[in-house]
């Protein structure tokens, strides 16, 4: 397949160049001219099994590998152009905090600016706290935080050293049939958005960047051998495919986008199981063919100049697990008192339990040319993506009064878009305040609460995000 479309490719390139009406439509003057460099790196995270426990994030305690499925990896991207360069990174894993992201940028001198995401993984090692041997120790091995670091600083120098001119065409496809939303009310953010960037010359594809929105989790929570769940066998589809690297972004996993419940077959009919390596690997397939309809349709786009703006925020942190777990080291952030200003706060060492205190995280924007990319620290519900936040509020809502936040498309102008989550930070749930549901009576005339609180910071961390990022956008004017 690869060999064939090598040869297909060089010969539409030679038909456009003598300019035949149905020859692919890389524009002559951007082919010999573009000024947008792309190059890809990769570096294997995968720890080491034997010495010590590694404890597997996602579902319960004291989850222990006991062997690897398929092999972890860093995976990024640099675009250049000529006068910013800018490196997007993403990591099998279940979230990556913000002070570890700033470690990895301190490596990484001369670039303009440096994503750090996680696929938020569900099978892969501990990395924020929530999952040691039991609730009040930690999970996380330091050493392996640092190897990550340093494989992520890898990854990127290599896809800084193999840049080379490129020009970018973009594609979306629409997936409702693989996605399952596990809370009311059910809004799906369904679409995958592939953009793949070719050399100019032969119009082969020199890499792929691909962003979904489903939380990888559908080995679900039995499973010890470490995995990407569907990340990797859709990375590797593509990869056999397009015959190029990818990079895989988690956008929009909140309210709750998963594959659990999905129903998958097998290529003979078969209903294949959660929790099993069978209907993992052909999500996996599926959703790589999900892309390849997105690239089939996909359209020259100008991905230049290259912008991008971020800005440091605070956030309250109100979940009392949360602030006990802090407390006790199982949360290894910074503290800051809380001083009601969404952009200031004050270092404090103290843990004690009765302070109002905050989180430091980070929003960002990008700008490529006609694509604008959304940076979220965390899982936020499409809801607040799609402007589709529940009006008039349900009564069983704690918070039938708070504004609706801004939507975060809706503050997109560009003709292209694109949302990553868990960027720079895993800060959990990100909850429209009008449905937070905590207390009875709870929304929908349910008995018990929808999961999703006890993983939020607290019911002020949509309105404040979703409040910078509009800020952020209004500031470029
Ligand atoms: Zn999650």
């Amino acid at each position: 397949m690869k060999a064939t479309f090598q040869s297909w490719a060089a010969l539409l390139a030679s038909l456009a160049a003598i300019g035949l009406p149905h020859a692919p439509a890389l524009s002559a003057e951007d082919a010999g001219t573009s000024t947008l460099t792309a190059g890809f790196g990769e570096a294997d995270i995968t720890p080491v099994l034997g010495k010590k426990p590694v404890y597997m994030a996602g579902f319960g305690q004291n989850r222990q590998a006991t062997g690897v499925h398929d092999p972890l990896k860093a995976r990024a991207l640099v675009l250049n152009d000529g006068a910013h360069k800018i490196a997007i990174a993403c990591v099998d894993v279940v979230g990556f905090f913000h002070p570890s992201v700033v470690h990895v940028r301190a490596q990484l001198p001369g670039f303009a600016y440096v994503l750090v995401s996680s696929t938020h993984n569900h099978e892969g090692p501990d990395t924020l706290g929530l999952w040691g041997r039991n609730p009040f120790t930690s999970g996380v091995d330091p050493a392996y935080l640092q190897f990550v670091e340093s494989q992520l600083v890898k990854a990127v120098h290599q896809a800084d050293a193999t840049a080379a001119p490129v020009i970018p065409k973009l594609g979306t496809a629409r997936g409702p049939e693989l996605l399952h939303d596990g809370r009311e009310p059910y809004i799906k953010h369904d679409e995958l958005v592939a953009l793949q960037l070719l050399d100019p010359q032969s119009g082969t594809p020199r890499g792929l960047l691909v962003q979904w929105n489903c939380h990888p989790e559908t080995l679900g929570d039995k499973n010890t051998r470490l995995s990407t769940d569907f990340v990797g066998p859709a990375v590797n589809y593509l990869h056999e495919r397009v015959g190029c690297p990818v990079v895989y972004l988690t956008g929009t996993v909140g309210g709750l986008m998963t594959s659990l419940h999905v129903e998958i077959r097998s290529e003979a009919g078969k209903p294949l199981d959660d929790g099993t390596f069978e209907k993992t690997e052909r999500y996996g397939h599926l959703l790589g063919e999900l892309a390849e309809r997105a690239l089939s349709g996909s359209k020259q786009v100008k991905l230049t100049p290259l912008a991008a703006r971020s800005r440091i925020i605070y956030l309250p942190l109100d979940n009392p697990m949360y602030r006990l777990a802090r407390k006790i080291g199982v949360l290894n952030r910074e503290g800051f008192l809380w001083e009601n200003d969404l952009y200031k706060a004050t270092p404090t060492k103290g843990t004690s339990l009765e302070t109002r205190t905050c989180l430091q995280t980070e929003v960002g924007w990008l700008q490529f040319g006609d694509l604008e990319v959304a940076l979220i620290p965390g899982e936020i519900y499409p809801e607040l993506v799609l402007s589709k936040v529940q009006d008039p509020p349900d009564p069983g809502a704690e918070f039938p009064d708070a504004p609706i936040e801004p939507g975060i498309y809706a503050q997109m102008k560009g003709p292209y878009r694109m949302i990553v989550g868990l960027a720079n930070d895993e800060i959990g749930y990100i909850i429209p305040k009008r449905q937070w549901d905590e207390k009875p009576p709870f929304c929908y005339g349910r008995k018990r609460a929808q999961y999703g609180e006890v993983n939020s910071v607290g019911p002020e961390t949509a309105p404040i995000i979703c409040k910078a990022c509009k800020e952020l956008v209004e500031a470029r004017k």
